[in-house]
């Protein structure tokens, strides 16, 4: 392709609006366009990067047998009515009215479309497993999207869906998934950190994330670098440490009682260690939190006759609000999704004073353990530990708490003796530093984005949607089923943020989107010639090749081929004729090579790296 034949709007400016590396080079590199908030234009360059990522993990679904469909995007309500997610999905779904009235839904994922689709073609064990896969359009009506394609609006997601009559079938189908996905990433030259949502603690997963590392992640990832543990912080879990004491000494239990200490305007960690000239280690922070749709039993709470329990079409008794104080060492944070995850509730957040005033007795700062009546206290696994048989490890000794009342703290709080919990649980935040539950190294941390996710769904939708087959034995049941997605714009903005320079992108061969570039350095007489004659070989090898044929100044357009990140450059220049200069976009290094072999050496620079991706 001659450059002045396509269309390749490079912009010398980094455009305001783009924060991140791989949001500004595409605009730069004329890859995308917005045209409204989380809606991009692909132009043609950017297409041709974008198909090319499509086709790889296309490729991979193919070669492991699942079988490719397309869904309509826009879908009926009705099929979202049946699996319940009309009503749990939330504003992110965007929703529509046809002209006979009629609801349909813009597809943001499709296991209801997948499962409507197979339970009307499925009636024999004989077809199962089956595996689904398409790619196709999302829309989500994310409240910020940012980023790019990073996290749009609109965007492109391979999503895949499996059935099966039995477990075994289903761990061996999500296998094969895991496995592919990391050829994909690999053939993709992305470098991704496979997650496991259960962190291996619990033996088989059930899911599993594929995260890149990204300064503006969404996700933070705890890493182990001894043992290799991942996981994200809304489930990582971490070793029990030793609470210390203000000379560096772990706590020891007290025998003197209570006190209560007037600290008017002490509300904070910060504002308690000066005045009570004692590590945070040593307090008890409680913090009161309402939670939405709770499922625990909360039947001999306290103060829980208050909440309301019901009983909807689910069967699953839940209290639609409820209440709870959560105490943890002064020094740490409590995880919300880690605190939701253990109060089997959907949401968490802070109460408001008010709540927590009447559930506590004192407003926030001033919350203790001791004396809780109206709610259930949940103690993190910091402060103690239940033992099998009932009892507990004790961890946090001779502790400062909020003295449950305004502007007074109590002093010589043993946990266990002056409180004991509704349950003990682990919510605290893990951070770097905090030490790996499987073999005792210290974690570091990273900034993460999700884009891809492997996950065995079981029985979700196709209980729900009245799914069923006959087994060998003419009776009915109900298929178990997996969900694979990978976001494939992200994919490819991902790719970019990996790779590239202050220069511009720099494209692992697989996805450029052309291979070759060729620069003469002025388009004109034997400069020209020889251009041509190096681009019709390279054609002719069906090597992607783009021919500068703009007659900017030289280093315009050097500037612009680095930007655009094409992976091989020859540049033909009358003072190096016969030879021609090629040079790799990766690497400083620069070859002269007679122009009559200069062909036949692109293209092999090309295969190499082609080989080495695929390999
Ligand atoms: P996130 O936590 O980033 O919102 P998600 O958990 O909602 O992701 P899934 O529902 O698992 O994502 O979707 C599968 C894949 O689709 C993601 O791994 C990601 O690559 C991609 N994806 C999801 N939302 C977006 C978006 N708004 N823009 C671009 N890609 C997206
Ligand atoms: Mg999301």
């Amino acid at each position: 392709m001659k450059i002045s034949e396509t269309m390749i709007p490079t912009l010398r400016e980094v455009p305001a609006e783009a924060v991140i590396a791989s949001h500004q080079l595409m605009l730069r590199a004329g890859l995308l366009r917005k045209l409204g908030n989380g809606l991009f234009v692909y132009l043609p360059f950017g297409l041709r990067a974008f198909r090319k990522v499509e086709n790889i993990i296309r490729e991979e679904m193919d070669n492991i047998g699942a079988l490719e469909f397309k869904q309509p995007v826009v879908v009926p309500g009705d099929i979202w009515k049946e699996s319940g997610r009309w009503e749990t999905m939330g504003a992110g779904m965007l929703k529509a009215v046809n002209r006979v009235d009629q609801e349909l839904v813009v597809s943001p994922t499709a296991e209801e479309a997948f499962t409507a689709t197979i339970r009307d073609e499925l009636s024999s064990y004989k077809q199962l497993p089956i595996v689904a896969y398409q790619i196709n359009t999302k829309y989500r009506d994310e409240i910020r999207p940012r980023y790019g394609v990073m996290r749009g609006r609109e965007f492109t997601m391979k999503d895949a869906y499996s059935f099966h009559t039995t477990q075994e079938s289903l761990d061996e189908t999500y296998e094969k998934f895991a496995k592919a996905y990391r050829r994909i990433f690999k053939r993709l030259g992305l470098t991704v950190i496979p997650v496991r949502a259960d962190s291996g603690a619990m033996g088989g997963s059930g899911s599993e994330e594929f995260m890149v590392e990204s300064v503006i992640g969404d996700d933070t990832l705890i890493l182990c670098p001894k043992c290799g543990y991942a996981a994200n912080t809304e489930k990582a879990a971490c070793a029990p440490d030793i609470a210390c004491d203000k000379d560096g000494k772990p706590q020891v239990a007290t025998t003197a009682s209570i006190e209560k200490v007037s600290c008017p305007g002490v509300e904070t960690i910060v504002q308690m260690e000066e005045f009570f000239k004692m590590p945070a280690q040593q307090f008890i922070k409680v913090l009161i939190y309402k939670a939405f749709n709770s499922e625990l039993d909360l039947t001999n709470a306290p103060g829980c006759k208050e909440f309301k329990c019901v009983t909807d079409e689910s069967g699953i008794p839940h209290y639609p609000e409820s209440f709870f104080a959560v105490a943890i060492r002064g020094d740490l944070d409590v995880n919300e999704a880690k605190l939701a995850a253990n109060l089997k509730a959907s949401e968490v957040e802070l109460a408001c004073e008010d709540d927590v005033i009447k559930y506590s007795g004192a407003p926030h700062g001033f919350v203790g353990p001791v004396g809780l009546t109206k709610v259930p206290l949940i103690v993190d696994e910091s402060v103690m530990t239940r033992n099998e048989d009932g009892t507990f490890v004790v961890h946090v000794h001779d502790a400062v708490t909020g003295g449950g009342i305004a502007d007074v703290d109590n002093i010589h709080v043993e946990p266990g003796r002056d409180f004991t919990p509704f349950m003990t649980a682990d919510v605290r935040t893990v951070v770097a530093g905090d030490k790996c539950p499987n073999c005792g190294a210290e974690f570091y941390s990273k900034k993460g984005n999700e884009l891809g996710h492997i996950f065995k769904l079981g029985y979700k939708y196709t209980k729900t949607m009245n799914v069923t087959y006959l087994d060998e034995n003419g009776k009915q049941q109900i298929p178990t089923m997996g969900c694979y997605g990978i976001g494939v714009d992200r994919a490819l903005a991902s790719i970019i943020e990996e790779h590239h320079d202050d220069n511009g992108i720099i494209w692992p061969m697989s996805v450029a989107p052309y291979q070759v570039a060729i620069v003469p350095v002025k388009y004109e007489g034997t400069m020209k010639v020889e251009a041509g004659k190096i681009y019709d070989a390279l054609q002719k090898a069906g090597i992607e090749t783009l021919l500068d044929d703009r007659s900017e100044r030289p280093g315009v357009k050097f500037k612009d081929i680095d930007l655009l990140g094409i992976p091989v450059r020859i540049v033909v220049g009358e003072k190096n004729l016969p030879n021609v200069e090629l040079k790799c976009r990766n690497s400083a290094d620069m070859q002269l090579v007679p122009a009559t072999e200069a062909a036949a050496k692109a293209a092999e620079i090309v295969k190499a790296e082609l080989a080495k991706l695929n390999g």
